[in-house]
């Protein structure tokens, strides 16, 4: 019977690491790192991500502010307020809250923040230092997988490790930085036997947006489960891409939906808006 990953403890602890260092920042430099949070119109689930994210970073001691122009706005207005908020020396993160309005080319605002303050990780410049295997500010979604196989004493060198998803935002940098920490990596996606190689893994990570497509039947016995899906059920209920109480028989370790990657996400943001003031 698998131990489950408790990623909200996980989150806290960072939480607290990134506060300690804060106040450490604050009392050798005088410096408070600050995270902007651009909301574009009244999508309600980006609503209620950019209140968790803003009620993390005053947690931690981060000036936080959030721009919110309206539904309405030109893309050449928006790129104007990145463009501000690159020049402001106070603002040492910038995450742009996705998803934007059709109108708006989604790829142009995000390669038009300063890679040094992408808190998100998503500009093509930090995707390609990853890919480099070179520092740079990284994908919260998979830094904060990386930090709960840590957790776990889960070292990936020289295990095999199985990456379901191949988006830009998880799979694909989650599969890199596998990589870098020397797992034998492979990527799967629509027209791989996922049984087949998921079998094979000794690490599972799900990041597919498909309600327990993953069967428990196929976990390898003492396999670690990283379960990123999130799946709004009709009953309201979050259920993961993994088939959890079968794979729970026969993993080491899982992480649970909800409770598990979810809270490691805003953490890392945490890390990544930190990492961003003590680069300047
Ligand atoms: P996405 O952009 O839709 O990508 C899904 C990936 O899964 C694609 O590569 C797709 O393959 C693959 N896929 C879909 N159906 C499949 C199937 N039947 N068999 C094999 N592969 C299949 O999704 P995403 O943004 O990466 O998100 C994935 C999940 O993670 C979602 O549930 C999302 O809500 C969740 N998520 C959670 C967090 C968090 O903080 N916990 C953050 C981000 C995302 P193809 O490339 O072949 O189409």
């Amino acid at each position: 019977m698998a131990q489950l990953i408790d990623g909200k403890a996980v989150a806290a602890r960072v939480r607290a690491e990134v506060k300690a260092e804060v106040e450490q920042l604050k009392a050798s430099r005088g410096l408070v790192p600050g995270l902007t949070v651009v909301r574009v119109g009244e999508d309600p689930a980006s609503k209620i991500y950019v209140t968790g994210k803003k009620k993390a970073a005053e947690e931690v001691g981060f000036n936080s502010w959030e721009e919110h122009p309206d539904e309405s706005i030109t893309e050449d207005a928006l790129l104007a307020i990145i463009d501000r908020l690159n020049k402001d020396p106070a603002v040492h993160g910038i995450l742009v809250q996705l998803p934007l309005p059709k109108h708006i080319d989604s790829e142009r605002i995000i390669s038009a923040v300063r890679p040094e303050k992408d808190a998100d990780g998503f500009h093509p410049m930090n995707a390609g230092k990853l890919s480099l295997g070179k520092p740079a500010l990284r994908p919260c979604t998979p830094f904060g997988v990386m930090r709960l196989l840590q957790e776990v004493g889960c070292n990936p060198a020289g295990k095999r490790a199985v990456v379901v998803g191949r988006s830009n935002i998880v799979g694909k940098p989650m599969a890199l930085m596998l990589l870098q920490a020397d797992a034998t990596v492979t990527v799967c996606h629509r027209k791989s036997d996922l049984k087949f190689e998921v079998g094979m893994a000794d690490i599972v990570v799900a990041a597919v947006g498909v309600p327990e497509l993953i069967k428990g039947e196929w976990i390898k016995p003492g396999a670690v489960v990283i379960d990123v899906g999130m799946n709004r059920m009709p009953d309201g209920k979050l259920k993961g891409d993994v088939e959890f109480e079968k794979a729970k028989e026969r993993a080491s370790f899982i992480t649970p939906v909800p409770g598990g990657v979810g809270p490691m996400t805003i953490a890392m943001l945490m890390r990544n808006t930190l990492d961003a003031a003590k680069a300047t």
